[in-house]
C-alpha cells in the first residue's frame, strides 16, 4: 500500500552563482567619524568639564536659595489670609520676630533665622523715634 501526502509547499527553487558581485565597501580615508572622534574628544573634555561644573554650581545655587531660611516680608496673615508688606518687629521678651497685619493688625510671631542669642542687637526705639521726625 502507497501513501500519499499532498503539501502546499513550493518546490525548492535551484541556487544561482552570481557572477557580477558588487565591489568591496572600503572605508574611506581621511577625515571620518572614527579618526575625528577622539581628537574631538579630546579638544571638547575642557569645555565639557567647564560645562559641568557650571551647571553643578548652577543647581547648588538655586537649591541654596530655595532652601535657604529666610523671613518672608509677605507672610500670610493667619487671621484675615491677608498677604502683603506689613510691619515687622523684633521682640527681645519672646526673642522671636512679631508681624502685625496691614489690614487686621492681628500679630503673630516667628521664630528669627539665627536665633538671638547669636546676634546681640541692642535695641535703640529712642533713636528710632529721632530718625521718624
Ligand atoms: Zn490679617
Amino acid at each position: 500500500m502507497e501513501i500519499i501526502v499532498e503539501t502546499d509547499t513550493p518546490p525548492i527553487p535551484e541556487l544561482e552563482v552570481i557572477t557580477d558581485a558588487p565591489a568591496p565597501v572600503v572605508a574611506k580615508e581621511g577625515f571620518t567619524w572614527e579618526v575625528l572622534l577622539p581628537y574631538l574628544l579630546i579638544a571638547l573634555t575642557p569645555f565639557l568639564y567647564v560645562i559641568n561644573k557650571a551647571t553643578s554650581l548652577y543647581i547648588w545655587i538655586v537649591l541654596k536659595w530655595l532652601t535657604d531660611p529666610k523671613i518672608d516680608l509677605k507672610a500670610k496673615c493667619p487671621a484675615c489670609g491677608h498677604r502683603q508688606d506689613h510691619k515687622l518687629e523684633y521682640n527681645p521678651q519672646y526673642e522671636c520676630i512679631i508681624h502685625t497685619c496691614s489690614r487686621c493688625f492681628a500679630e503673630w510671631g516667628q521664630a528669627p533665622v539665627v536665633s538671638a542669642s547669636r546676634w546681640k542687637v541692642v535695641s535703640v526705639p529712642d533713636q528710632k523715634d529721632e530718625t521718624e521726625l
